[in-house]
């Protein structure tokens, strides 16, 4: 019987177990909340993943470890290779983690980036913004997630509103400055490499933000061939160049035709979910076969999907289960303004299908403008 390991017991965590369990496979989180939600399906240690004490029985009882939570200390992560497997490794993780580092390996790469400047304290912001120009975003290099820890600096007279909101972390997490993309269209890669190095992705994601958090997800994104081409070049380069083992997200911005990196994100990922019905092989099943040495599923298609995320409390799920390709996840977690409490899944055979579908979603749920701009690429 073997024992996968996870830090952070989320939805990612809470997912992974759910696609584990036909494989066989046993599953313990380390977590610092004891109601963390994939704590209703794995048993768990509550501790802090510093807590030395925590991480000697987490890994006492584990075969394997990898992570829902990207936020991880690295050090902690480096102490469990001592003790176990741990995908993806450590150095992975610790580049994903900061967007400094993770940036500036995008451009070693030759992978295209908005153009960014470190920004160690407030002369070096006044000097980034005169070389990058207004718009642009100051964000915290480290910890932020769901557009949390980032200022959008509009014009110049915003400098000083952007250092009194996040000023104090440049000594903590460090902060970026990033141009601001105009940018048409949103999207990302779901990846995949095994630990004998094969690399397989899905088809792309367009992905649709409000507030900075994730709202929809369409695959596949109807993009033509070069341009898909060229993002899962990307992304294979970065996997090849991290030895890379598990699934990973690399999100890019579109403008006029042209890709720029984001950010990465080192596991399984929310524009992926759609991968669970509407995939031969979903990315939690795909992630746990690659952190096993498993042979990894197929990544086609099956249709067109739709994602729908449910933010801060559940909506009623009659509309979605009515239709014939609806799907439902509720994460079990209380209603918290802001938080992603679960999501949707449509599928169909045919984008028109879909649309329909969409549409009587939207209507049924007083939800028309989170649809809205799903049903129009769809044509
Ligand atoms: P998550 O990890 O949840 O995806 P995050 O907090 O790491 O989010 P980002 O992905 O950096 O944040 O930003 C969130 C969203 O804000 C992006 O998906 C995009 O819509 C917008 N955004 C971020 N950076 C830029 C930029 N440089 N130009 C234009 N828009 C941006
Ligand atoms: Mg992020
Ligand atoms: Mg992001």
């Amino acid at each position: 019987m073997t024992t996968v390991g996870i830090l952070g017991g989320g939805q990612l965590a809470r997912m992974m177990a759910l696609a584990g369990a036909p494989l066989g496979l046993r599953f313990l989180v380390l977590d610092t909340a004891g109601d963390a939600c994939a704590g209703q399906f794995a048993p768990m240690v509550v501790g802090d993943y510093t807590d030395r004490a925590a991480l000697e029985e987490f890994a006492s009882r584990i075969d394997v470890a990898t992570f829902d939570f990207e936020n991880v200390p690295a050090e902690s992560a480096q102490w469990l290779t001592g003790k176990v497997p741990v995908f993806p490794n450590p150095r992975a993780l610790a580049t994903a983690q900061d967007r400094l580092a993770e940036k500036t390996l995008f451009r070693e790469l030759g992978i295209p980036v908005p153009p960014f400047a470190d920004v160690p304290d407030r002369a070096a912001l006044d000097a980034a913004v005169a070389v990058l120009g207004t718009p642009c975003i100051l964000k915290t290099r480290r910890l932020g997630y769901d557009g949390k820890g980032q200022f959008r600096i509009k014009t110049p007279a915003d400098v000083e509103a952007a250092w009194d909101a996040l000023g104090a972390q440049a000594a903590t997490v460090g902060l970026i400055l990033e141009g601001f993309v105009a940018f048409q269209r949103e999207l990302s890669v779901v990846a995949v490499r095994g630990r004998d190095g094969e690399f397989r992705a899905w088809p792309l994601t367009e992905n649709w933000h409000v507030d900075g958090v994730l709202s929809a997800s369409l695959a596949p994104a109807p993009v033509d061939d070069a341009l898909r081409e060229t993002a899962l070049s990307h992304a294979r380069k970065l996997a090849e160049a991290l030895d890379y083992v598990g699934v990973f997200a690399l999100e890019l911005f579109c403008r006029d035709g042209e890709l720029l990196a984001n950010e990465m994100a080192p596991r399984v990922h929310n524009s992926g979910h759609w991968t669970i019905e509407g995939s031969e092989t979903s990315q939690f099943q795909n992630h746990l076969r690659a952190v096993l040495g498993l042979p990894l599923g197929d990544t086609r298609m099956l249709g067109h999907a739709c994602m729908l995320n449910w933010i801060g409390a559940m909506p009623d799920a009659g509309p979605v289960l009515r239709e014939a390709g609806g799907h439902w996840h509720d994460y079990g977690k209380p209603p918290r303004a802001g938080r992603k409490v679960g999501h949707a899944t449509v599928r169909a055979e045919h984008p028109a299908e879909l649309a329909a579908s969409l549409r009587r979603i939207g209507e049924a749920l007083g939800r028309q403008a989170q649809v809205a701009p799903v049903i129009a690429r769809l044509g």
